[in-house]
């Protein structure tokens, strides 16, 4: 089976809500009209855009709208806090899950992540869950044993019919935000340890077919090469995702 190419932008904390429209209106023409049709490209801007944007992508082929995060609760008095269900119904089909940002920030644990993967899959949102290292870990040789223990706490307590609707994002922390790339070699290097994991835990099957995108400082010169690694699916890009032009471009280096 093929796996699924997919392109993501995470707005993150970026544009109020007239330029995020128009950021989106710019974005969705240019992808239908110039990427790849098998490329699915995922827009995750703020919770307040996500209405208005879902709607924009509601009838593209291809095109689709995310939350940036989900409460691990299901609802009630939990004040700030929105539910994978309330993503659903503004319209959004994906959710991060576990970005590095909000493992740092929020001090959001491998357990609440597997907590927000459940809201997520109740919901019927795929949840795309974030995993990767930081600057000392990877000095200190350990990304390994941290990567298989991220993947470990978020996932290992899902079947395999829930893993046909998860997305994993390596996302290296000492890459994100901050210009430094992974080069393709250790990105795929970091990629085929995802799938050997997922191999063991669950099968050659959800191995073969769970995509996986490299997040960390992708730009309009760099995706190609990452993207054309065997065990790179697609992208989780940052900066470059607010911009049309590039983040189009580099939806259409993933074919
Ligand atoms: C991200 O936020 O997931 C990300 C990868 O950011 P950037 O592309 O800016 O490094």
């Amino acid at each position: 089976m093929k796996r699924q190419k997919i392109v993501a932008g995470n707005w993150k904390m970026n544009k109020d809500f007239e330029s995020g429209l128009s950021l989106a209106s710019e974005i969705i023409p240019m992808v239908e009209s110039e990427a790849s049709h098998e490329v699915i490209t995922i827009l995750f801007p703020p919770f307040v855009h996500l209405h208005a944007i879902a709607s924009l992508t509601a009838s593209k082929h291809g095109i689709f709208t995310g939350g940036q995060d989900c409460s691990a609760q299901t609802e009630g008095a939990y004040t700030g806090e929105v539910s994978a269900a309330m993503l659903k119904s503004a319209g959004a089909n994906y959710v991060l899950v576990g970005h590095s940002e909000r493992r740092q920030y929020h001090a959001e644990t491998n357990e609440l992540c597997a907590l927000k993967i459940n809201r997520a899959l109740e919901a019927a949102l795929s949840p795309v869950y974030c995993v990767g290292e930081t600057k000392e870990e990877r000095l200190a040789d350990a990304y390994q044993e941290v990567i298989e223990s991220q993947l470990h706490g978020g996932l290992a307590h899902l079947d395999e019919a829930q893993m046909a609707s998860v997305i994993i994002a390596y996302e290296p922390v000492w890459a994100i935000g901050t210009g430094l790339t992974a080069s393709p070699e250790q990105a795929q290097e970091v990629h085929a340890i995802i799938r050997g994991w997922l191999r063991n835990h669950f099968s050659a099957q959800v191995a073969n077919q769970t995509s996986i995108l490299y997040g960390g400082s992708v730009n309009v010169g760099n995706a190609a090469s990452l993207f054309g690694m065997e065990d790179i699916d697609g992208g989780l890009v940052g900066g470059a995702s607010l911009k049309s032009r590039d983040f189009t471009e580099i939806v259409k280096a993933n074919r």
